[in-house]
C-alpha cells in the first residue's frame, strides 16, 4: 500500500496526522503541490522566504531520518496534478491535513470527492486548528462573532487531544517520482534582502521547539503583566511557524498544560488565550469567507475610507511617518518579517483611523511583509482595529501613538532600536521629538525635519477627522 501525504502549511514531521497514518499503513509520497488553486492568493515576499527555508528543513529532515525524499511539483491545477501522480505512483490513497483557507476549502472537497470515486482512500485530518469551526455554536445554534462566550464554550467543550510524536518509520515508494528543485518555485527573490531574517529565524521544526523552550523557561510566567511591551523578548514569537505549520497549536497547548501539570499561571493562562484569538480568527473567517475583502460589519460598506496608495501611504509602509513608534514598528516589521501585536495595532489604527485609508491596504502590506501572513489572523487583525470586524474595537478607539509609545515602550527602546536616527534623544522625547525644546535637541545635534522627518499629519486634527467621518456614518444610517 502506498499513500500520497499532500503537504502545505504543515511542514514538519511531528505532530502531523496525515504523515502519521500514512506511515503506519505503508509506504509513503511526501508531495508539495506548488499549483494556482492551492495557493490562489499568491503568497507574500517575506512568506516565501520562509516558505523557501521551510521547505528546504523540512526535505532535509526528511531524507536524514528516513532516506524518504520530498516530491514538489508546480502546476495549474491541483487535482490534474494529482491525477498525474496517481497514474504514474500507481497509489491507493491520498492524505492531508486539513487547512480552514475560505479559498481553498471546496478544492479540499473536491479533491476528496474526486478520488474517493475512483477508488483511493482519502482522508483529511485535524492539525491546524484546536477545533474543528463546525464543532461550536452558540447555544441558539450559530457561529460566534464575540471572543469571550467563544472562548468560554471552547473550554468547556473542546478536548485538545495529545500531539503526536514523529512516524517511527516512513517506508520509500520503490516507483520513482520525478520531482522539482526546490529552487525551481522561485521563491527566494533575486534582490537579497532577507539577511537580517535569516540572522532572527531559524526555520526549521527543531527552530519552533527551541523559541517555545525559550519562551516556556523566560517569558510566560510574566506574560499577562508583559506581553504588550515591544521592548522586551516577552512574548513567544510562534506565529510564523504556527502559520506555516512547523508547530501545530496542539503541541504548544499541551506543552504548557504539562509544564504547569494543570495548574496554569496567570501567565500561562493568557497565552493559551491568545491561541484561543487564533481560534476564533479561522472560527469567523470559515463562517465569513467573505471578510477577506469585504467588512463583517456592513455599516462600514459606507465609510470613506481612500484606496489611494499615495505618498503618505508609501510613507507609512517605510517607517518615515515622522512618528516614532510607527517608524519603529513599520521598520521591525521591513526588516525581521515580524512585528510586535501591540505595535501591529497601533500602525494599523493609525493607517485606518488618522490616515483614514481602507484597511485593506494594510492588509494587504502586511501580507507581503509579514514571515508570519496569515489569511484569518491578518483579516481580523485588520478588521478589528479598523472597527468594522468581529468583537471589534470601537471605532471611536483611537490610539494616540506617543501615549502609546510611552506607556509600552516607557524607556523608548524599542524606538531606539528599529529607528537609529532618535538614539542621542533623551527618554522622554524619544516618543515625540517635536515636544523636545530646540536647546535640548540642539545639545544631542539632532535636527528635527532633518535627522528624522517631522510628523506626517497633526495627531489631534488627523483623530478628530477620523471621529468625525465615524459620526457622519452614524447619521447616515
Ligand atoms: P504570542 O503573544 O506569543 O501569542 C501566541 C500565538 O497566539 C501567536 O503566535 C498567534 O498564533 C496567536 N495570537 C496571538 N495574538 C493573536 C491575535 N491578536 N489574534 C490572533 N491570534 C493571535 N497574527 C498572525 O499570526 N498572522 C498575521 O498575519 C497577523 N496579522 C495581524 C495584523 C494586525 C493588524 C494585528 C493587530 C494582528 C495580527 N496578528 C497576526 C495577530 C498577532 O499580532 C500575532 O499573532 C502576534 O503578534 C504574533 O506574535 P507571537 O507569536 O509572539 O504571539
Amino acid at each position: 500500500v502506498t499513500t500520497i501525504v499532500l503537504l502545505r502549511w504543515d511542514l514538519r514531521l511531528s505532530d502531523n496526522p496525515a504523515l502519521f497514518e500514512a506511515s503506519k499503513k505503508g509506504a509513503v509520497i511526501p508531495v508539495f503541490l506548488y499549483t494556482k488553486d492551492l495557493f490562489p492568493r499568491s503568497i507574500g515576499g517575506a512568506k516565501k522566504w520562509w516558505l523557501h527555508r521551510a521547505l528546504e528543513s523540512f526535505s532535509g529532515e526528511l531524507k536524514r531520518r528516513y532516506n524518504v525524499d520530498l516530491v514538489i511539483r508546480i502546476g495549474e491545477s491541483t487535482l490534474e496534478e494529482l491525477e498525474k501522480l496517481v497514474f504514474e505512483t500507481k497509489v491507493s490513497g491520498i492524505f492531508f491535513n486539513k487547512n480552514y483557507d475560505p479559498l481553498t476549502k471546496n478544492l479540499e472537497e473536491r479533491i476528496i470527492e474526486h478520488f474517493t470515486k475512483k477508488g483511493l482512500d482519502v482522508r483529511s485530518f485535524k492539525s491546524f486548528l484546536l477545533h474543528e469551526p463546525e464543532e461550536l455554536r452558540t447555544d441558539e445554534g450559530r457561529p460566534y462573532i464575540v471572543f469571550t462566550p467563544f472562548w468560554k464554550k471552547f473550554q468547556v467543550e473542546c478536548v485538545v487531544p495529545k500531539p503526536l510524536g514523529i512516524p517511527e518509520r516512513i517506508v520509500k515508494s520503490n516507483v520513482n517520482v520525478s520531482s522539482r528543485n526546490l529552487e525551481e518555485l522561485k521563491l527566494l527573490p533575486t534582490i537579497k534582502w532577507y539577511d537580517e531574517m535569516e540572522k532572527c529565524w531559524n526555520v526549521s521544526e527543531t527552530g519552533a521547539f527551541e523559541r517555545l523552550k525559550y519562551f516556556l523557561d523566560n517569558a510566560v510566567d510574566s506574560y499577562k503583566d508583559l506581553r504588550d511591551r515591544p521592548d522586551l523578548d516577552n512574548t513567544s514569537m510562534l506565529s510564523p511557524y504556527l502559520a506555516a505549520g512547523m508547530i501545530s497549536p496542539r503541541q504548544i497547548w499541551h506543552a504548557v498544560i504539562e509544564r504547569y501539570d494543570g495548574k496554569l499561571t496567570e501567565g500561562a493562562y493568557a497565552f493559551l488565550r491568545e491561541l484561543g484569538w487564533r481560534e476564533f480568527s479561522y472560527h469567523i473567517l470559515y463562517h465569513n469567507p467573505s471578510l477577506v475583502d469585504a467588512n463583517l460589519r456592513k455599516e462600514f460598506d459606507k465609510f470613506p475610507w481612500c484606496w489611494d496608495r499615495d505618498e503618505g501611504f508609501w510613507k507609512w509602509t517605510k517607517g518615515l511617518t515622522g512618528i516614532p513608534i510607527i517608524d519603529a514598528g513599520m521598520r521591525q516589521l521591513w526588516r525581521i518579517g515580524w512585528m510586535h501585536n501591540r505595535v501591529r495595532m497601533i500602525v494599523a489604527s493609525w493607517l485606518t483611523k488618522n490616515m483614514l485609508k481602507h484597511w485593506k491596504l494594510g492588509e494587504e502590506w502586511f501580507w507581503d511583509t509579514l514571515v508570519d501572513a496569515d489569511i484569518a489572523n491578518n483579516v481580523q487583525g485588520w478588521q478589528w482595529t479598523a472597527g468594522c470586524g468581529a468583537d471589534a474595537a470601537p471605532y471611536f478607539r483611537i490610539f494616540n501613538p506617543v501615549s502609546q509609545g510611552r506607556k509600552f515602550d516607557p524607556n523608548g527602546e524599542y524606538v531606539k532600536k528599529w529607528v537609529p536616527e532618535l538614539r542621542s534623544l533623551p527618554p522622554e522625547y524619544v516618543h515625540a521629538p517635536w515636544e523636545a525644546p530646540e536647546m535640548v535637541l540642539r545639545s544631542v545635534g539632532f535636527e528635527l525635519g532633518k535627522d528624522y522627518p517631522l510628523p506626517m499629519l497633526p495627531l489631534e486634527e488627523s483623530r478628530k477627522r477620523a471621529l468625525d467621518a465615524f459620526q457622519q456614518l452614524g447619521k447616515s444610517r
